[in-house]
């Protein structure tokens, strides 16, 4: 079967669209109608008139869409794709911590559960977690920023003051070995490093650029440079090296994959629009709450 043809035709008999992540197989990026990253494409999400989204991504992300869309029919073709990141912070574990610091405000990564994001006062993205950080603090307020630590930690190098942060993170980028990536700045050495700030600090400080999937994309488009090593999940040179294929990118290692991401396949796209299986759904009381971490997010911004 040619899943792409299938695929296009189920799209205009269902009017659905196909939102996928940038860490996405290509094959999976080639037949979407939008690529972007978690919150960029939620928020495309809520400008669709389709009344089906598929969403190629993790479970958080479509969880993310349908909070803000609740009208209408999120699938995720494979059900089992969650987020490691996720998965370290768990409601119950955050609620005792609330119940510890009544007064601290919990700013929380969009790489959460929708449970997590209930019991938030705000959300943000790697795009704007600085902003937001900044906003609280300013205000002379006590924060915790969870879960992923890399991303709090250089908020606060940045920022100069200190926060807590929760000792989460997303192992993909956490791992990354600060000695193969100078071996690899050595052999190219006019390569410049771009980096994901949910890296360890050690990888960040060999960093030529710093920032979300979006801003190193938009970062490499710009640049005059020619070649670049790339310390982020392997997906996005797909989309780089589309976006500029006059240029080279270069993996900063083979264990920047997220397995979880690499889960959906053009077949499972076929099954979950064909079937209209696999839709999430998030409790009402629940959608609520992280609604309004995600609007104060949005008026932050
Ligand atoms: S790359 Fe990391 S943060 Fe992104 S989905 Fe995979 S485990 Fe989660």
């Amino acid at each position: 079967m040619n899943y792409v043809l299938e695929i296009n035709r189920l799209k205009k008999e269902k009017n659905a669209v196909i939102l996928a992540h940038y860490y996405q197989e290509p094959e999976i990026q080639d037949i979407a109608d939008y690529l972007g990253d978690s919150l960029n494409l939620a928020q495309i999400a809520m400008n669709t008139s389709a009344d089906i989204i598929i969403f190629c991504g993790v479970h958080f992300m479509a969880e993310t869409a349908k909070i803000l869309n609740p009208s209408k029919k999120v699938l995720l073709p494979v059900l089992k794709a969650g987020c490691k990141m996720a998965d370290m912070i768990s409601p119950t574990a955050l609620k005792r911590y609330k119940e510890e610091h009544p007064n601290t405000k919990i700013i929380t990564y969009v790489n959460s559960t929708a449970s997590v994001k209930a019991l938030s006062d705000c959300i943000c993205t790697s795009t704007n977690a600085l902003k937001i950080i900044r906003h609280y603090l300013d205000q002379g307020e006590s924060i915790l920023y969870c879960p992923d630590q890399n991303l709090g930690k250089y908020a606060m190098a940045l920022e100069g003051r200190n926060f807590e942060v929760w000792n989460g993170c997303c192992p993909i980028h956490h791992f990354l070995d600060p000695e193969k990536l100078l071996e690899l700045k050595k052999k190219n050495p006019n390569a410049k490093v771009l980096a994901h700030p949910e890296c360890q600090q050690k990888i960040l400080s060999l960093a030529d650029y710093v920032g979300s999937t979006k801003q190193l994309l938009e970062y490499a488009v710009k640049s005059e440079d020619k070649a670049f090593i790339v310390a982020t999940e392997k997906g996005v040179i797909h989309a780089m090296q589309k976006a500029c294929p006059d240029k080279s990118f270069i993996l900063a290692s083979p264990t920047l994959s997220c397995r979880s991401m690499k889960y959906t396949k053009l077949e499972d796209v076929y099954a979950c629009l064909k079937d209209e299986t696999n839709e999430i759904i998030v409790e009402e009381e629940i959608a609520a709450s992280a609604k309004k971490a995600l609007d104060q997010m949005m008026k932050l911004s």
